[in-house]
């Protein structure tokens, strides 16, 4: 298909997020319920008891998992072109993350709401993970690893955001412990192509990085193209 069919569906994409409301309607439903059945899943799995050292390696997994997954979700969106299906005004917004060096500074707790509204895909985790907390014979430790990936899922949003946005100690110190995503990785993915795609803490790259160049050709002469004719302010949801 030629680029300038693809620059133009761009735009007729991004016209369409911007002047309905529905689009952002439903990032309001998406973000209300992966908050509510985060919530949810949480308290349900504040009840069952496994012990402080198997919640520290919960957690640990929990951050491996959810930097892995989140980075081959953000991989798997990049490479979409499909901006005339029913998801193509989100995908077109979704590119635009890449040509933005600076997000608008925003309460954390708006940013998370805010974020947690592009997680379409989450809705359907976390239903599924409330799903599992009513089975019987359930695995407590797996309960709360899942658990945890369906917050972390939101908290790397505001990893992504903090490491474009903020340079104060508190982000330093977290990025220096491993817990928030270090600034010179994730500045790669923006300059280079087809790599540094996890935005949690970035220490699952070297896996998504081998998967992006076994299935996939980047975004830099592909997806990166098709906004080129776009000159809207949107500001990506990403
Ligand atoms: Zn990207
Ligand atoms: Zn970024």
């Amino acid at each position: 298909m030629s680029l300038e069919l693809k620059q133009k569906q761009f735009n007729s994409a991004m016209e369409l997020y911007e002047s309905r409301k529905r689009y952002k309607l439903l990032g309001r439903f998406v973000s209300i319920t992966n908050i509510s059945l985060q919530i949810y899943t949480l308290s349900y799995a504040l009840t069952l008891a496994i012990g402080f050292w198997w919640q520290i390696v919960s957690i640990i997994a929990a951050y491996l998992v959810t930097d892995f997954i989140n980075g081959l979700v953000h991989l798997y969106m990049d490479d979409n072109e499909n901006y005339d299906s029913l998801a193509g005004p989100f995908i077109a917004n979704f590119h635009l993350h890449h040509r933005t060096p600076r997000y608008q500074d925003n309460n954390l707790l708006i940013m998370y709401f805010n974020e947690t509204g592009s997680k379409i895909w989450l809705v359907f985790y976390l239903v599924g993970l409330a799903i599992l907390f009513h089975l019987p014979n359930m695995n407590p430790f797996l309960l709360y690893t899942l658990t945890y990936v369906g917050i972390l899922s939101s908290i790397a949003e505001i990893s992504h955001y903090l490491c474009h946005n903020s340079n104060s100690a508190v982000v330093m110190f977290l990025i220096r412990i491993k817990l928030l995503l270090p600034k010179r990785e994730h500045a790669i993915h923006h300059l280079k192509d087809n790599v540094s795609y996890t935005f949690l803490n970035g220490v699952t790259n070297p896996l998504v990085d081998f998967i992006a160049k076994m299935f996939f050709t980047g975004y830099k002469n592909k997806t990166d193209l098709h906004y080129a004719k776009y000159s809207g302010s949107n500001m990506p949801r990403h």
